[in-house]
């Protein structure tokens, strides 16, 4: 099946004003759109064709060479956007606050506190050079860590396409690309990085946390 880009869980201005509704429209239903459209097209005809996007993520070496950046670029795109719409939500349906439980606790022992977690979050964001991504990935041993890849690469990619391997499943993912936010904060990055707090959806960031256990 080739893939098709997921409908928004909220609509494109609930999350104002720290995204705005012109943003959200753009990135979600032009970005995100054609990252899945240039992935089916790169994807037509390989072993990979009928693979989840995940696994396409985690096989790019599978694929023919002249296909591997075509799909490591689009199919990564539509991976960490479909994962970045559904780790955040409006502050009036849970969006913001903080972790709880053992998301909580795994957090504390990880980083000391959920401050110096968004520190170290927050400075992985910013000191991605260009364009990307700062993660929270979680292991099978509950352990979290904070990185970021370049591009379109995701944690779970393999070493040799800017990933960390399949054990690193991340569990919140920001988009550090100026389309994400160049509307409302032109250059200031850090501004976007702190008003995303706002936003983010700790409830479904729990929920990829215990999958990742699992
Ligand atoms: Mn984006």
């Amino acid at each position: 099946m080739p893939f098709s880009l997921p409908e928004l869980p909220y609509a494109k201005d609930a999350l104002t004003p720290h995204i705005d509704a012109q943003t959200m429209e753009i990135h979600h239903g032009k970005h995100h759109a054609a990252y899945v459209s240039k992935a089916n097209d790169a994807l037509k005809g390989t072993s990979l064709e009928n693979a989840s996007v995940q696994e396409v993520a985690r096989r790019l070496a599978e694929l023919p060479a002249d296909k591997q950046t075509a799909v490591r670029n689009n199919a990564g795109g539509h991976l960490n956007h479909s994962l970045f719409w559904q780790v955040m939500a409006p502050p009036s349906s849970g969006g913001g606050g903080e972790p709880k439980g053992e998301l909580a606790a795994a957090i504390e022992k990880s980083f000391g506190g959920f401050d110096a977690f968004k520190e170290k979050f927050a400075a992985a964001a910013a000191g991605r050079f260009g364009s990307g991504w700062a993660w929270l990935c979680a292991h099978g041993d509950g352990s979290v860590h904070v990185t970021s890849t370049a591009n379109q690469d995701n944690p779970t990619m393999d070493k040799a396409f800017g990933g960390e391997g399949a054990d690193h499943h991340p569990i919140l993912g920001l988009d550090v690309w100026e389309h994400a936010y160049y509307l409302n904060y032109q250059n200031r990055r850090p501004d976007y990085v702190s008003a995303w707090w706002n936003v983010v959806n700790w409830s479904k960031v729990q929920e990829l946390y215990d999958a990742a256990k699992a």
